[in-house]
C-alpha cells in the first residue's frame, strides 16, 4: 500500500527572543515563524534561517491500515462474484487492450 503524501521537512535556525541562544531544529514548513520552546530557557524562539528543505513521504499507521483490511478485501471478491466469466473475459480484454494499445 502506497501514498502519494508527502510534506515538507526543513531544518532551521532558531534563535531565543531571551537569552539569544541559537540552535539548529528540524521542523515542519507549517511551524510557526515564532514558536519553539528555546532549549535552554523555554521562552519562544524565532526562525533566523532555513537551511535545508526536504520532502518526505506522509508515513501512514500501520496497525490503521491494518485495522481496515480486517476481514479481508471486500470490493473485488464482491464484483467478481457477480458478473458473468463472458463479462468478466470482455473487462479483461477492453483493460488488455487499453493498456498496449491494440486496435479492436
Ligand atoms: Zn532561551
Amino acid at each position: 500500500m502506497r501514498s502519494g503524501k508527502t510534506h515538507v521537512v526543513i531544518t532551521v535556525l532558531r534563535r531565543c527572543l531571551v537569552c539569544d541562544e541559537e540552535f539548529e531544529v528540524e521542523e515542519p514548513e507549517t511551524a510557526d515563524q515564532i514558536g519553539t520552546p528555546c532549549l535552554s530557557c523555554s521562552a519562544p524562539t524565532e526562525r533566523v534561517e532555513i537551511r535545508s528543505r526536504r520532502t518526505r513521504p506522509v508515513v501512514i499507521n500501520p496497525h490503521a491500515a491494518a485495522l481496515g483490511r480486517l476481514g479481508g478485501l471486500k470490493g473485488g471478491p464482491a464484483r467478481a462474484a457477480s458478473l458473468s466469466p463472458e463479462r468478466r473475459r470482455q473487462i479483461a480484454l477492453h483493460a488488455i487492450r487499453t493498456r498496449w494499445g491494440y486496435e479492436d
